[in-house]
C-alpha cells in the first residue's frame, strides 16, 4: 500500500492565496532573511511536507540529536540536518533582533517573498561536528564540507509557512508529495519503488529497474533525479530528465513507471544520505526504494555498501531493494552482479557512472555499449557536465558514418540492446 508519510502525517504548511496575499502586503514590515538556494529548496520542501515529519527548521537540540545519534528527539530515525544558515553580516544583524514567535520573511535568490518563518531560535552551528558526524570528515574536498564552510555561521530554528513555490528547474516535474500519492492512487499503484540519481542513465541502472519492476510487490517505479544547484562534476539536471524522458518512452512499460525531479541539493553523505532520501521518497507515496553500490557517495568518502547496511540498522518504514554492483558479463552474454555471475571481473564491462563521466571528461569515445543510443544523442546535443564544456564529436559513431572502422569495444560489445529485457 502507499505508506502513510514519515511519522505518520505528511505536513501540509503551503498557505492559501488570501492568506498569502495579506502577508505580501505586509512583508514590508516584516524581518527579512535571504537563504541560499540550498535552503530556499529546503524551506519549500518543508511546509509541502517532503521532509515530514519535520515542518520546520532544525533547533539546536534537535541538530545535536540528529548528528549524534541519527535520530530525532522523538527516536524516530532522521541521518542528516536540516538547517537555516543565511549568510552575510547584514543577516547575523536581522537574526540578533528575533524574539521567539516573531515572523520572518524568507527571500529567494531573486529576493522574491515566498515563505514565512516562526523564529524558535538561534545558535551557532557546529560546523565541524556536522562535518565529522554527518559527512563522515573533515576533508575540504568533499563538497558539502566546503559548503558548509562557507555558509553563515549562525543558524536560525523554526516552523515555515509557503507563501509561493520558489522556481525550480522543472515545475511541470515537480510534483509535492500531495501530487505524486495522488497520481500513484489514480493509477492504482500501491507499492511504488523509488529510484535516487543524479545522473544519466546507463545500462547498470536499467537493470535496477528491471529487477525492481520484475518483483511481485512493486506496482510502479518512480524515477526521482535529484535537480538541486549543481557543483562542478555534475550532470546538467535538463541532460539527466532528457535522458530519463527519452528512456523511459522507448523501453519502458508507460503504465508503470512515473519521473518526477526533486529541488533540493545533494546530500553526499553515503549511508546517511541513503536512508535519508529513502524518507523523503517514503513522503512521496514509495513503499520500497532503490538502493545500489555507494548511494550518494563522492571519492571514496564511503565504503561502498555502507549505504546497504544502514537499513539493518535503522528502520525508515520503506522495504529497501538492495542491489550489488552491475556489470556486462560477456560470457553471460547479460548484465550480472557478482551475486549471480561467476566470472572473472576481466570478461565483464565495466558498468560505472565514473567511466561515462571520464570519457566526457578527457574527449574519449562514449561507452556505448552502456549507454542507450537515444541517451548518448542527448549527451552529443550539449555539454553534459558542470565545468566541462561540450562533448567531443571524435566519437565511434560519426567515425563510423565516415567510413572507417569503429572501435572494436563497439562492435564486441553490441549485442547487449539485441537482448531481451533480462528478468530475475
Ligand atoms: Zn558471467
Amino acid at each position: 500500500m502507499i505508506p502513510p508519510a514519515y511519522g505518520g502525517r505528511l505536513v501540509d504548511r503551503q498557505l492559501g492565496p488570501q492568506e498569502a496575499e495579506r502577508l505580501a502586503l505586509q512583508v514590508a514590515e516584516l524581518p527579512q532573511l535571504r537563504p541560499e538556494i540550498d535552503q530556499v529548496f529546503d524551506a519549500a520542501k518543508l511546509a509541502v511536507g517532503a521532509y515530514s515529519p519535520l515542518d520546520g527548521f532544525m533547533d539546536a537540540a534537535t541538530i545535536e540529536n540528529v548528528v549524534r545519534t541519527l535520530r530525532l528527539p522523538n527516536s524516530l530515525p532522521w541521518p542528516i540536518p536540516i538547517v537555516l544558515t543565511p549568510p552575510g553580516r547584514a543577516a547575523e544583524a536581522v537574526v540578533a533582533d528575533l524574539r521567539p514567535g516573531d515572523e520572518v520573511a524568507l527571500l529567494d535568490t531573486a529576493g522574491r517573498f515566498f515563505a514565512l518563518l516562526h523564529f524558535r531560535e538561534s545558535f551557532p552551528l557546529d560546523r565541524t561536528a556536522i562535518a565529522r558526524g554527518v559527512y563522515g570528515t573533515t576533508d575540504p574536498r568533499h563538497p558539502n564540507v566546503a559548503a558548509l564552510a562557507t555558509t553563515g555561521s549562525t543558524a536560525v530554528a523554526g516552523r515555515v509557512d509557503l507563501v509561493r513555490s520558489p522556481d525550480v528547474p522543472f515545475p511541470d516535474l515537480e510534483y509535492t508529495p500531495a501530487q505524486s500519492r495522488e497520481t500513484f492512487a489514480k493509477n492504482g499503484w500501491r507499492n511504488v519503488a523509488g529510484f535516487q540519481t543524479r545522473n544519466v542513465p546507463h545500462a547498470g541502472h536499467e537493470q535496477l529497474h528491471r529487477l525492481a519492476l520484475e518483483r511481485d510487490d512493486v506496482d510502479a517505479l518512480f524515477v526521482h533525479p535529484v535537480v538541486g544547484p549543481l557543483k562542478p562534476g555534475d550532470y546538467r539536471p535538463q541532460v539527466v530528465v532528457d535522458a530519463y524522458r527519452a528512456l523511459l518512452a522507448e523501453y519502458y512499460p508507460p503504465a508503470r513507471v512515473a519521473l518526477g525531479t526533486l529541488a533540493i541539493s545533494m546530500r553526499y553523505a553515503g549511508p546517511r544520505a541513503a536512508l535519508f532520501f529513502a524518507i523523503v521518497r517514503r513522503n512521496y507515496g514509495c513503499s520500497h526504494y532503490i538502493v545500489g553500490r555507494d548511494q550518494a557517495g563522492v571519492g571514496s568518502f564511503y565504503k561502498p555498501y555502507a549505504c546497504h547496511e544502514i537499513f539493518d540498522e535503522y528502520s525508515v518504514g520503506v522495504t529497501p531493494l538492495r542491489f550489488r554492483e552491475m556489470s556486462y558479463c560477456t560470457r553471460c552474454g547479460q548484465m550480472a552482479s557478482e551475486k549471480s555471475c561467476g566470472h572473472r571481473p576481466e570478461v565483464r564491462a565495466v558498468t560505472s557512472q565514473t567511466r561515462v563521466r571520464s570519457a566526457l571528461a578527457e574527449g574519449r569515445p562514449l561507452p556505448l555499449e552502456i549507454l542507450r543510443p537515444e541517451v548518448v544523442a542527448i549527451l552529443r546535443q550539449s555539454d553534459p557536465i558542470l565545468g566541462l564544456g561540450p562533448v567531443p564529436r571524435a566519437d565511434p559513431a560519426e567515425a563510423a558514418e565516415d567510413g572507417s572502422s569503429a572501435p572494436a569495444e563497439r562492435r564486441a560489445l553490441e549485442p547487449l540492446w539485441t537482448l531481451p529485457a533480462t528478468g530475475v
